[in-house]
């Protein structure tokens, strides 16, 4: 149920890439972790400057995250679903290896935290899981938040108006800073349950102990009131300011551009546990891991949105050019001609920033862009099967909507193949393969691969 669990796992499935050559967490473990963006997860040994290894890329591909889940690719949404619907409290211990190490006296300045881009404000935490509760401690949230780092006990936090906002209002309410752990080094499931698409009200450490099997622990923190992953790394005790803000940003966000400088809260650490041998955890923003993480609950919620609208959705990808967040293709099995555009309207309703979507049949595979490519240039005509919505609400992370209005123009494309036309001129022509010439393909294939 730790991190660590999962690289014994993973080092066992060959899935690790040690590196031990000497490497600087400025800017330099950010290129090799944008160079190997959706391959091993890569293991910094040595750390120019620090005694903490760095692990990256850790959940970079939807095999992995179902490794860690235990259950198949087309389970996945199924499983996310069942896991939020079903939040099941974890277990409270006293004893756990974060509490290792538990210090007052602490700086940031002592952990390997990355500067990834170019142009970004300075070094952020991007992998950190924070929980709060209210005021009244009825309501707990879990949620992930980029965190830049302002000086030795000092981060400015990114957050938007969702569930740790409005717990940060009704702290402002009580005059009363707001107490939060900032878990680092966590196993896969709890990031998956921290991007659940569940309400207020529900903690998503319910939803990680559900993901767990009932295995997921919780520890209370030291300094602050709050609880943290009992299995983390390491934990930032921290006091969200309800009155004192800051310059955050420039950083590069999920699309790969920089996103803007704002003006944002402060956190100030009054605390921090750790393992002897903390790990520290990185992950790249823009990178494939951000968009699986931040992407596959969406994926989830069109699956399910597009499901009652249709009899059969296959599969469904965020694709990574779409920043993992704009752009959906879905394969459907459509029963009825009008079929896809319904899915369409059903995923546009599920994802707000859902920008452009495509439906297509399930025998284009999703993954494949060239297959989805082939199906538009096959089965799409643009004055019959093209749905297009101005002025509808966007993404703010897409440059090209409207930055004040938040305003953007949706496009559905229709390319499934229409069902009253004689299905065989649509059909994707195969070779057939008898056992022999497959032999020989296996084998001159073999020989063509280094
Ligand atoms: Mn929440």
């Amino acid at each position: 149920m730790s991190l660590r669990g999962f690289l014994e796992q993973m080092e066992a499935e060959g899935e690790i890439l040690h590196i031990k050559e000497k490497i600087s967490p400025r800017f330099e473990i950010a290129a090799m972790m944008k160079a190997f963006d959706d391959g091993p997860i890569l293991l910094f040994e040595n750390v120019k400057g620090y005694s903490a290894k760095v692990v990256a890329n850790v959940c970079a591909t939807r095999k992995r995250i179902c490794r860690a889940l235990n259950i198949s690719e087309e389970r996945l949404y199924q499983k996310l679903i069942e896991a939020w619907r079903n939040p099941t409290k974890p277990k409270i211990v006293k004893d756990t290896p974060v509490k290792e190490v538990v210090r007052e006296k602490f700086s940031l300045s002592e952990i390997p935290i990355l500067t990834h881009f170019k142009y970004d404000a300075g070094p952020y935490i991007t992998s950190a899981v924070i929980s709060a509760k209210s005021p009244d401690k009825k309501v707990e949230n879990v949620s992930i938040h980029r965190l830049q780092v302002l000086g030795n006990d000092k981060l400015a936090i990114r957050i938007v108006p969702r569930h740790l906002h409005r717990l940060w209002l009704l702290a402002k309410e009580e005059n009363k800073d707001l107490d939060v752990a900032i878990s680092i080094g966590l196993h896969p499931a709890v990031h998956l349950a921290a991007t659940a698409a569940v309400p207020f009200g529900i903690s998503e450490y319910y939803v990680a102990n559900t993901l767990l099997g009932g295995k997921f622990r919780l520890v209370e923190c030291e300094h602050i009131d709050a609880y943290a992953p009992a299995e983390a790394e390491l934990v930032l005790e921290g006091k969200l300011s309800i009155s004192e803000m800051i310059d955050e940003g420039p950083l590069v966000d999920i699309t790969g551009t920089y996103d803007i400088k704002r003006k944002q809260p402060i956190v100030k650490i009054v605390g921090v546990m750790h393992r002897q041998d903390y790990l520290y955890q990185a992950l790249l923003p823009s990178g494939n891991e951000h968009k699986l993480l931040m992407g596959l609950s969406r994926e989830t919620t069109i699956w399910e949105a597009v499901s009652k609208v249709v009899p059969k959705v296959k599969a469904i990808n965020l694709s990574p050019g779409g920043g993992g967040w704009l752009h959906a293709i879905i394969s459907i099995e459509k029963q009825t001609e009008g079929d896809a555009k319904n899915a369409l309207l059903a995923a546009f309703a599920a994802h707000p920033s859902l920008k452009h979507a495509i439906v297509v049949d399930t025998d284009i595979n999703v993954y494949n862009l060239e297959e989805v490519e082939w199906a538009i240039a096959t089965r799409f005509q643009a004055s019959e099967d093209l749905i297009i919505i101005p002025n509808a609400r966007g993404s703010t992370l897409d440059p090209s909507t409207d930055q004040e209005m938040g305003t953007t123009t949706k496009m559905g494309i229709d390319a499934t193949r229409p069902l009253k036309k004689p299905k065989e001129k649509f059909e994707k022509a195969e070779t057939s393969k008898s056992r022999n010439v497959e032999e020989l393909i296996e084998k001159y294939m073999a020989k063509c691969s280094p």
